[in-house]
């Protein structure tokens, strides 16, 4: 693992990018990764993410205690800690609040069929929890049923938690929702959205597979029950 202080650097990096892309606004989102021993530095409470100094964030164990730092933790903190409990691969977790990726979920509108190819790939799908209200215990516990296999969520109301085996994977996670969010509004606009086929999804699998990606198995297994995914001759323009 990095150094300490090598990752709270990353942190400071990766939060001034999550600013400066508009995916939070004033004090909103938080950032955490883990240390050695059990310890989790994390993001404080109250904090534009675009101007924090690497000696304000804070450190606390996976347990939750305050260990060290000038400020209180975020209060999204239980939010990381089930991440980090349930999923001893992830290593950084970003929540962020990305405009249009939220803004389908303010519309009950979902993003989790399976349409951008990238996405089935790098994802296989971006469900959306149950509501919780932001800042309480409830909102770690609407995440258990769907954080355990998937590394991107939104977060219904409130925005997105993506997760990764570095911050860097993280953040181009919390993108890549934003990015899909975007083409999948602009479709919408153009007309509908219209889901990859059977065949198709059979196809990815299979480069998918031989990339060493996500294998065509799990492709299938998480396409084929989310939203309609027609033959193409099944389709209907308009
Ligand atoms: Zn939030």
């Amino acid at each position: 693992m990095d150094s300490e202080w090598h990752i709270r650097r990353e942190i400071v990096e990766f939060g001034k990018r999550v600013y400066e892309k508009g995916f939070v606004a004033a004090s909103d989102g938080n950032i955490s990764h883990r240390l050695t021993g059990d310890r989790v530095l994390i993001t404080p409470t109250g904090f534009c993410l675009g101007e924090l100094k690497p000696a304000e964030l804070t450190i606390v164990d996976t347990a939750g205690r305050f260990l060290t730092g000038p400020h209180k933790p975020t209060s999204e903190l239980p939010l990381h800690l089930t991440v980090y409990h349930m999923r001893p691969d992830v290593q950084a977790i970003v929540h962020a609040h990305p405009p249009i990726a939220n803004a389908f979920s303010f519309a009950g509108e979902s993003l989790e069929q399976c349409v951008i190819p990238e996405v089935v790939v790098g994802f296989g799908t971006i469900p959306t929890t149950p509501y919780a209200t932001p800042s309480c215990k409830e909102g770690a516990e609407v995440i258990k049923d769907l954080i355990g296999d998937h590394d991107g969520l939104l977060l219904q109301r409130h925005g997105s938690l993506t997760v990764g085996k570095d911050l860097r994977e993280a953040y181009f996670k919390l993108e890549k929702i934003e990015h899909a969010a975007h083409i999948t509004l602009l479709a919408r606009m153009l007309g509908k959205v219209i889901p990859l086929s059977d065949d198709e999804l059979r196809r990815l699998g299979k480069v998918s597979e031989r990339n060493g990606w996500r294998s065509a198995d799990t492709i299938w297994e998480t396409c084929k029950n989310v939203g309609r995914v027609p033959p193409a001759a099944d389709r209907q323009p308009g």
